[in-house]
């Protein structure tokens, strides 16, 4: 009797962790290093780890290949700033070429610094979809929220993203109360009008950051929908660009409002995600410590992707049911978001 082809898949050689969930999304911090210091994702003074401790191209794109084969179908590079990374375009190009091996999407999160000079670039090697972090239109206040941000080289970025052929766009904007949330609306209409999506972020509890209470910042996604709908109509849509973003769109216009809201909105159930950090760690959870060094093995095992693989495999076991952000005003992870990769 014929088998169905459901029962003959082989279950070892898929992303399924032990809840059920496909894994066939990854992320990788390229870097985490940045010409940024924004105030929500590092302290002022920071020790960036060793080069030698950091994940080589090369090791990035083995790691691109074993994803891929075991189902991986996109691909987000992100960091620390990806694009002051010293030769990155040949990581966009190398991994580019897997699309002819199953990858589906090769994606950006950038802080727009580079753009300018980069787009063409990205575009010609590939990538699919940018997402630029944008938390004000104010150059003063740009500045003072990433520390040594030039607002207007971002702007220029994002129109150098649009003529080199990327589509749509999406802002991403951390809004911290008593610092931009009176930027909620005007951020939404910028959008609007030069055809962007957005997605706005509650703040996550990463990293020790210094100066300030995480607790008093915080603006909930339900705050900012009803800064929001008292401007624009929203009209919720099932929409999804795959990750935990709830979409919105606003009635006449072809923009997406998106709402990432790890503290108010519990969106773990349906993670499809993992990351891997600057220096290699296989991370789980954004949220959780739960990794397996992938840098050991692969400078321990050089050219050994079936020894990669299966560890990756086998960490699949470990991804926890969900994060467990407290909003104490304390760092729920000891580890900064530019070496987790957000
Ligand atoms: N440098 C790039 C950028 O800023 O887009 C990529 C890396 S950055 C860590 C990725 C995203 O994480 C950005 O959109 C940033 O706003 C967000 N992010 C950083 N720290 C965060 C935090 N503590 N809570 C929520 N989002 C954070
Ligand atoms: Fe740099 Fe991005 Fe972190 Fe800002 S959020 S400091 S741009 S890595």
């Amino acid at each position: 009797m014929p088998v169905p082809s459901r029962e003959i898949e082989p279950a070892a050689t898929a992303l399924i962790d032990g809840f059920g969930r496909r894994i066939n999304y990854v992320r990788f911090s390229v870097t985490d290093r940045c010409d940024f210091r924004c105030v929500y994702c590092m302290s002022e003074r920071m020790d960036f780890l060793p080069r030698a401790r950091v994940l080589t191209l090369e090791e990035l794109v083995t790691l691109g290949q074993a994803f891929v084969e075991l189902g991986a179908r996109r691909i987000r590079i992100t960091g620390g700033e990806p694009l002051v990374r010293r030769n990155i375009l040949w990581l966009f190009q190398e991994l580019g070429r897997l699309r002819e091996r199953g990858l589906t999407e090769l994606t950006l999160t950038t802080n727009g610094s580079q753009l300018e000079r980069m787009a063409a670039d990205l575009k010609a090697a590939g990538v699919a979809r940018i997402n630029v972090s944008l938390d004000s239109l104010d150059p003063e206040r740009f500045r003072r929220l990433t520390r040594t941000g030039d607002r207007d080289a971002v702007l220029r970025g994002i129109r150098a993203a649009q003529v080199a052929g990327f589509q749509r766009l999406k802002l991403n904007a951390v809004i911290l109360k008593g610092r931009n949330d009176d930027e909620v609306v005007p951020l939404a209409r910028f959008a609007i009008e030069n055809g962007l999506d957005i997605s706005y972020i509650e703040e996550m509890p990463l990293g020790v950051i210094g100066d300030r209470d995480r607790a008093e910042a915080y603006y909930s996604s339900d705050a900012i929908r009803a800064d929001l709908e008292r401007v624009f109509p929203l009209i919720p849509t099932t929409e999804s660009t795959g990750g935990p973003a709830r979409y919105y769109r606003v009635s006449g216009t072809d923009s997406r409002i998106g709402f990432i809201s790890p503290h108010s909105h519990y969106f773990c159930d349906e993670c499809n995600r993992v990351r891997v950090s600057a220096e290699g760690r296989l991370l789980l959870c954004l949220g959780r410590e739960h990794s397996v060094d992938l840098l050991h093995i692969l400078r321990a095992y050089p050219g050994d992707r079936e020894r990669l693989k299966q560890a990756i495999l086998a960490a699949m076991a470990l991804k926890p049911r969900g994060h467990d952000f407290q909003m104490d005003g304390r760092a729920a992870i000891a580890r900064y978001m530019n070496h987790t990769g957000g």
